[in-house]
């Protein structure tokens, strides 16, 4: 079986086409700019290394267009990988908000898509693209079964006391108003994959999966479930990220509004794009700078590195609390796994559960424990592949139907 994961922002597409008898991908791109001038596909036909990657500008005003590209890019007779459309067998998008209905993936009808469009209003952004993607999907593939796999379906089995916050409860229960969480679909997979890959059953485990990306967040799971998570009625919430604020006093928001003069979307925007590392350093988002200017001793690099490694720890450690104890602490997204300096610096604060850390393991790349064997709790980096998880339920949804 052959599936086509898309996955829609607001100006952007990503695709990756899997072939699911051997889990493998066979072609991957993205579309960029989309709506605006300059707009192109970067296209990499995996199957056909020869080709390696191709750059196509073209117009793409619409959603629409760049599905119709990324189309006739895997149909192409030289670089494409299918031969035709009909080779395609299911579709899974990726969905950001699913709100309290859908606690698991789902094969999408009418009905989904109405459901997609009511939780647009906690996700403006990114909804509508996904709703548009999905109705594209369906007019040029018609007949072809496509599912929605949505970023926050894998914490609707949180307890009432990690979602509702401390506002008057008609904020829940009129407006819809409490803890969804974000990066499920990847917090899903680390809690499968880290139990495979440690060789005991999910059901048994209290893992804690740190996804440190540029939106990063933390996610208690507790016998293969999620119990509690660190963003929340949107991905704003929780940790410092590489330009979002994370946690604040909600009262900054009317301070730090009057004293520049802005109003409250305005400070959104704020502390969305402005801040995190990004603010804290004077500019800089991407680790691996940070890393260089921490080195260099950049004071405002010092404290970027310093502020986001302690919430990290901090938000473990809440964690640990929550779940009484943990067994496994995982690592992954681009920082977690690509950064052996952050990891070694958070795990610097876990000294109290017992943690060690082997320095020579932490170096290495790729799935692998990065513990002693006397450590109490099992550290590890298991690289995330949100990808292959919506793809895994495409199939499982698409088969049974
Ligand atoms: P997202 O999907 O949220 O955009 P990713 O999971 O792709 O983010 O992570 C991107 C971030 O990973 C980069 O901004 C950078 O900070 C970090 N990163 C990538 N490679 C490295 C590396 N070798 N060392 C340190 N940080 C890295």
């Amino acid at each position: 079986m052959k599936v086509l994961v898309i996955n829609c922002g607001s100006s952007s597409l990503k695709f990756q086409l899997m072939d699911m008898e051997t889990e493998s991908v066979e072609a991957k791109g993205l579309c960029e700019r989309i709506g605006s001038e300059g707009s192109r596909i970067v296209y990499t036909p995996v199957k056909k290394p020869e080709f390696g990657k191709i750059t196509i500008e073209s117009p793409m005003p619409t959603h629409k267009e760049a599905i119709q590209i990324v189309i006739d890019c895997l149909t192409n007779a030289e670089h494409g990988v299918v031969g035709s459309l009909s080779e395609i067998d299911a579709v899974g998008h990726r969905v950001v908000h699913g709100g309290e209905k859908y606690v698991d993936s789902v094969l999408i009808d009418d009905s989904v898509i109405a459901a997609v469009q009511e939780c647009a209003e906690f996700s403006p952004l990114h909804n509508p693209a996904n709703i548009i993607g999905i109705n594209v999907c369906r007019e040029l593939m018609p007949g072809v079964p496509e599912v929605a796999v949505f970023d926050t379906a894998f914490h609707q089995t949180m307890p009432r006391k990690a979602f509702i916050y401390g506002l008057p409860m008609k904020a829940y229960t009129e407006y819809g108003i409490r803890r969804y969480g974000f990066h499920g679909t990847s917090h899903k997979f680390i809690a499968r994959q880290t139990a495979q890959f440690i060789g005991r059953p999910a059901e048994e485990l209290k893992i804690i999966s740190c996804h440190l990306g540029n939106g990063a967040s933390i996610c208690a799971i507790n016998g293969g479930k999620s119990v509690d998570t660190s963003m929340g009625l949107t991905p704003l919430a929780g940790l410092v990220m590489g330009t979002r604020s994370g946690d604040i006093d909600p009262a900054i928001l009317e301070f730090y509004g009057r004293k520049e003069g802005l109003d409250v979307s305005q400070v959104t925007e704020v502390l969305n794009k402005k801040s995190g590392v990004f603010g804290i350093s004077g500019g800089k988002s991407d680790f691996r700078d940070l890393e260089e200017g921490f080195y260099a001793g950049d004071p405002g690099c010092v404290d970027a590195i310093e502020i986001f490694c302690y919430n990290v720890a901090k938000t473990v450690g809440a964690y640990a609390a929550a779940m009484n104890g943990v067994d496994v602490i995982t690592f992954t997204a681009g920082i977690g796994e690509n950064s052996a300096f952050v990891r070694g610096k958070v795990c610097e604060y876990f000294g109290y559960l017992g943690i060690k850390i082997d320095e020579a393991a932490n170096k290495e790349r790729g799935e692998h424990v990065i513990s002693t064997p006397d450590s109490k709790v099992t550290v590890c980096v298991i690289p995330t592949d949100e990808e292959l998880m919506i793809a895994r339920d495409t199939k499982a949804l698409a088969e049974a139907q």
